[in-house]
């Protein structure tokens, strides 16, 4: 096992990371910005280095500062965590380069991963179901288009092959605007993500968004850990997630998990990664993968009592899975509220200095949260400041205790969206399960 890493994040997620490390008897490194001095794992690492000023183009962004960070410090390791650098296949290749272990999949996973129509190749030839579409990238005869289109069916969704965050996607609902629509998507993909290829796929009117959970070793094992429901979304992005999704059987789960961890040994991937997709009239779609740790995966350790953190440090040293595919049982529920420092109502950002907070407790209550009282929450940064999880025996034991926990969870001096989790959590259609990606949309237009 590693002796010293570098964390090379921030908020929750790098402190969930040093707790996995301190447990494992292995040294962090705090990298932070200057506006980041105070984050609560910078003060309880064993090192910190400030990497620049608070912008994160010259700071989390910063490669060389990273790896001068891992340099100075004698580490033998990165840990991207989720967002900044963690799917940059180019950051991956030079901490290799540089002599340190990337902890995540080795750099052409993340690349081929990273462009979508490589990607859906991928999982074809993989035997992983994909939308119907064009399966590869669109050319520039318009005939051809016209005929991929009809062929396919409308509604039909234009996407950048190299495009993320739900940018750079267009529903086109009829052939008169399909080739303006392509040539549109086409000149923003270029300009957003500098590689202007784009596909066609079947646009999918009210899908579910449900996920499958992987991990591979170097030594040939693959597991998937059963699947994530993150259909509650706001503009792409997810606000409640929970395990197992509602209405997925056992048989179900097992037929595209195992799909999935079978894609995995073809492909030769290690590390943690989430097969995303669209899950319409009992059928699934892929959609992308994604090559990190998530965001949701605590509602997976919930339900699997794998620490996903863990086994990502102990397949990064070289070391098998500490487990296989039989010993995985999916027991319980469990749902995760993001908590984000916004308005509830406009979601306009709320940064500022926390007055007060006390945090939530009791049976099945996780907080994955770096704040504290007199925290204040710098304005240049992603919005969560922490993540409530809840498990029970059942999902309506799960609800019950996340509506406690959200009761009790008091942030005071900056706005916060638990009005708005409360809201979900005590409504009648997220009660009942199943709900689909329009369904926070619509409801907040009423
Ligand atoms: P990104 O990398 O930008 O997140 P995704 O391919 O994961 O892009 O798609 C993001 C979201 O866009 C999906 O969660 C879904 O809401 C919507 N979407 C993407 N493809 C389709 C499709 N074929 N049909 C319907 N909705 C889609």
């Amino acid at each position: 096992m590693f002796e010293k890493i570098v964390i090379a994040n921030r908020g929750e997620i790098a402190l969930r990371i040093q707790r996995a490390c301190r447990e494992l008897g292995i040294k962090t490194v705090a990298v932070h910005s200057d506006a980041d001095r105070t984050l609560k794992h910078v003060i309880l690492a064993d090192e910190s280095v400030c990497i620049g000023p608070a912008s994160s183009m010259e700071s989390y962004l910063n490669v060389p500062a990273l790896i001068s960070a891992a340099e100075v410090t004698d580490s033998q390791a990165i840990h991207p965590g989720y967002g900044f650098l963690s799917e940059n296949a180019d950051f991956a290749e030079r901490v290799e380069k540089s002599g340190f272990v990337f902890i995540g999949p080795r750099p052409d996973s993340i690349r081929t991963m990273g462009d979508k129509v490589q990607a859906i190749k991928a999982m074809v030839s993989a035997g992983v179901p994909t939308v119907p579409g064009s399966n590869g990238a669109l050319g520039d005869d318009p005939d051809v288009n016209i005929r991929i289109g009809r062929d396919i069916g409308y509604p039909v969704i234009i996407k950048a092959s190299g495009g993320g965050g739900g940018r750079g996607m267009r529903v086109v609902r009829s052939e008169a605007s399909l080739l303006n629509s392509i040539s549109l998507t086409r000149t923003e993909a270029g300009a957003t993500f500098g590689n202007d290829e784009v596909y066609m796929e079947k646009y999918l009117e009210t899908p579910r968004h449900i996920e499958i959970q992987v991990i591979a070793d170097e030594h040939g094992n693959a597991v998937h850990l059963g699947e994530r429901d993150c259909s509650m979304q706001r503009r792409h992005q997810k606000v409640v997630e929970e395990a197992p999704a509602p209405g997925i059987s056992e048989e179900i789960r097992n037929k595209i998990g195992s799909r999935c961890a079978e894609a995995c040994r073809k492909i030769a991937y290690r590390g943690a990664g989430t097969f995303e997709f669209l899950y319409e009239n009992g059928e699934f779609y892929f959609i992308e993968m994604n090559t990190r740790i998530q965001v949701e995966h605590p509602v997976t350790e919930f339900v699997t009592g794998i620490d996903l953190v863990r086994e990502q440090l102990r397949v990064a040293a070289g070391l098998p899975l500490s487990f296989s595919q039989n010993d995985i049982e999916i027991k319980g529920h469990a749902i995760e509220c993001r908590i984000n420092a916004e308005d509830p109502k406009t979601f306009l950002p709320s940064p500022g200095k926390i007055e007060t907070y006390h945090a939530p407790g009791g049976p099945g209550v996780r907080v994955d949260s770096h704040i504290y009282s007199g925290y204040s929450v710098p304005p240049y940064y992603d919005s969560m400041i922490g993540k409530l999880i809840t498990f029970g025996n059942d999902r309506s034991i799960a609800i019950a205790r996340m509506d406690t926990a959200l009761s009790e969870m008091v942030i005071q001096g900056i706005k916060t969206n638990i009005p708005l989790q409360q809201d979900i959590i005590s409504d009648n259609a997220f009660k009942a399960g199943g709900t689909n990606i329009h369904y926070l949309e619509k409801k907040l237009e009423l």
